[in-house]
């Protein structure tokens, strides 16, 4: 088995690991690992943009009120304070990196977008593909970075760790199924960051990329990490509904701009639940359309901004006027058919504002850590700024680190890879348990629960992860195979952490407890201990 060391292995190249790299690579050699290429990552996906309070009228005081109102009475107060404080600052040194926001059309000033649930307008933004130019920049700093090391095609499968006597665990270093070669290499390292993302491939709808798979939590949990709140997924309102366009979301920008959902009679729906109508809270929102689709059996409803001129739309939202426009929607004359979609984790990997996890040397950051930012539900567009705040803590908490001699462990060898011709006969049960997870998420775990369902859910999943750890046995070490093994953890500790929740908070909701209770206004934790 080859064996390498190095002093930082940090996993995952969205933003939070490559803005990671980028601010450690001042000071130290840093490598990055991912599990297929750099730019296979949610952050290349996100549209909106970053929230910051830059504008004359604006106050990280405004921000952080919009972001604790969001939250429902989970933020943590402290971090909140923190992160809209920062903001700025994190934002000026991605423009003294050289990333280019959108101007306003005098070009004197940047041109700051409005979201749901924000009282100003604070989304700074680059057309409507902020995450793919905010990342190919970011990526091509790094791909010439002399400290920093990109390999791709490394899946991080298991976490190793040491556990001194009387002492918690300590993290060594990475096992890694290079999907190259099929060979398990290892990588021992002073400290490991996973920056692996979010985990909305779990359900059977979601509007994030096929490899978030929730990878990150699993090895955490496995290892002994303690997480948090993993009920609190964010089911975003508007994914185009369209055969040939799954995953393909519909920025909330477009409703910042006056965007209105309205039901197939042309009534705009949302209005009726809150007075913020379309632009109401994405937890809101989502149960609107949620309720409105079960009563009247409609496949999804729609989202109209024919009050915008078709020059004013392609020049805003040109990905996603040109994606309808392939697929034979002119939204400058039509309402756009919408459909709520998985979309963001506010739970994660318990950390501090620098990433710290309960294990030491290991840290977790962007949306697989959960630092208490999102409370019960994030407010639109404050996951890039979490990733650019974390990282930059952390990779400052590193750099005053002293670089101790790399510690290895004794490994025991991989056993048997799957072969050619059994891993075709396998395929089709894999497919089938993949298919069964995100189903069961779907249907028993969704927007709306209740207790029963969450039981009937906890049954089924207990049976499949029998099924898996059999399977995984036989044949451990295929990258299809731990991402199943992924997230049948994480559906698991959902439904353990959604079943716990004896209320309703944020985007969970619950029909057995639909009220907001004082005595369950608490993080709802699950593995390791405290730090
Ligand atoms: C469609 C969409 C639109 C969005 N729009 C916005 C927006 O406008 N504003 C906003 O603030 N947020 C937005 N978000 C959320 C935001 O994009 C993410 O929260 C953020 O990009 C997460 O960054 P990250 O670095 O934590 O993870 P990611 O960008 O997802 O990167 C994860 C990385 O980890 C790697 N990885 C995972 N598992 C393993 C493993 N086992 N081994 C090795 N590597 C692994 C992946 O390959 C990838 O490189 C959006 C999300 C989506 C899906």
């Amino acid at each position: 088995m080859q064996t390498e060391s190095r002093e930082t292995l940090v996993i995952g190249s969205g933003l939070a690991g490559l803005f990671f790299a980028l601010k450690t690579a001042e000071t130290k050699p840093v490598t990055l690992i991912t599990k297929v290429s750099l730019s296979a990552t949610n952050t290349t996906w996100a549209q909106g943009g970053i929230a910051a309070a830059i504008s004359s009228s604006d106050t990280p005081e405004k921000h952080a009120a919009d972001t604790l109102v969001a939250g429902a009475g989970l933020c943590h107060e402290a971090v909140v304070a923190e992160v809209t404080r920062d903001a700025p600052e994190r934002i000026d040194d991605l423009i003294k990196l050289g990333v280019q926001f959108d101007q306003t059309e005098l070009k004197d000033a940047l041109s700051l977008g409005k979201e749901g649930g924000h009282s100003e307008r604070r989304i700074l933004h680059i057309s409507d593909h902020t995450g793919q130019s905010l990342h190919s920049h970011l990526l091509g700093l790094a791909q010439k970075n002399p400290n920093i090391e990109l390999l791709e095609h490394r899946f991080a499968v298991e976490l190793i760790t040491e556990t001194p006597f009387l002492s918690a665990p300590v993290c060594r270093g990475v096992k890694v199924l290079n999907s190259k070669s099929s060979k398990i290499e290892v990588i021992f390292a002073n400290r490991v960051v996973l920056a692996t993302g979010g985990a909305g491939k779990t359900y059977l709808y979601t509007s994030n990329w096929e490899g978030a798979t929730g990878d990150g939590l699993a090895l955490a949990f496995r290892a002994g990490a303690r997480l948090a709140n993993l009920e609190l997924m964010q089911f975003h309102p508007t994914c185009l509904y369209h055969p040939q366009a799954r995953n393909f979301l519909i920025s909330e920008a477009l409703r910042g701009e006056g965007g209105i959902l309205r039901d197939s009679s042309g009534r705009d729906f949302v209005k009726d639940v809150h007075e913020l109508g379309s632009l109401a809270p994405r937890d809101i929102v989502a149960r609107a359309i949620d309720s409105e689709m079960k009563q009247t059996g409609a496949n999804c409803v729609h989202l109209d901004m024919t009050h915008h001129s078709a020059d004013y739309l392609e020049e805003r939202f040109p990905q996603i006027y040109n994606r309808c426009q392939s697929l034979g929607i002119d939204i400058s004359n039509e309402p756009i058919p919408v459909v709520p979609a998985a979309h963001y984790l506010c739970g994660g990997v318990v950390t501090n504002l620098s990433g710290q996890t309960s294990l030491e040397n290991l840290f977790c950051l962007g949306e697989s850590a959960c630092t208490g930012l999102h409370g019960a539900n994030r407010l639109a567009s404050n996951s890039l700024l979490e990733c650019l705040i974390t990282s930059y803590r952390c990779a400052e908490l590193i750099a005053l680190n002293r670089e101790p001699t790399i510690k290895t462990v004794a490994i025991e060898e991989p056993t048997q890879t799957l072969n050619d011709a059994s891993r075709h006969d396998e395929m089709v049960v894999i497919d089938h348990m993949w298919d069964e997870i995100r189903r069961l998420m779907w249907n028993y775990v969704g927007i709306v629960r209740s207790n029963r369902r969450l039981l009937r859910a906890a049954h089924r999943l207990e049976n499949i992860q029998q099924e898996i750890s059999e399977f995984y046995s036989d044949f451990p070490h295929h990258s299809d195979i731990e991402e199943l093994r992924s997230i049948a953890t994480v559906a698991q500790l959902t439904v353990e952490c959604a079943l716990r929740r004896k209320e309703s908070r944020g985007v969970h909701y619950s029909l057995d407890y639909p009220d907001s209770l004082e005595s369950e206004r608490h993080d709802t934790l699950i593995g390791g201990s405290a730090f």
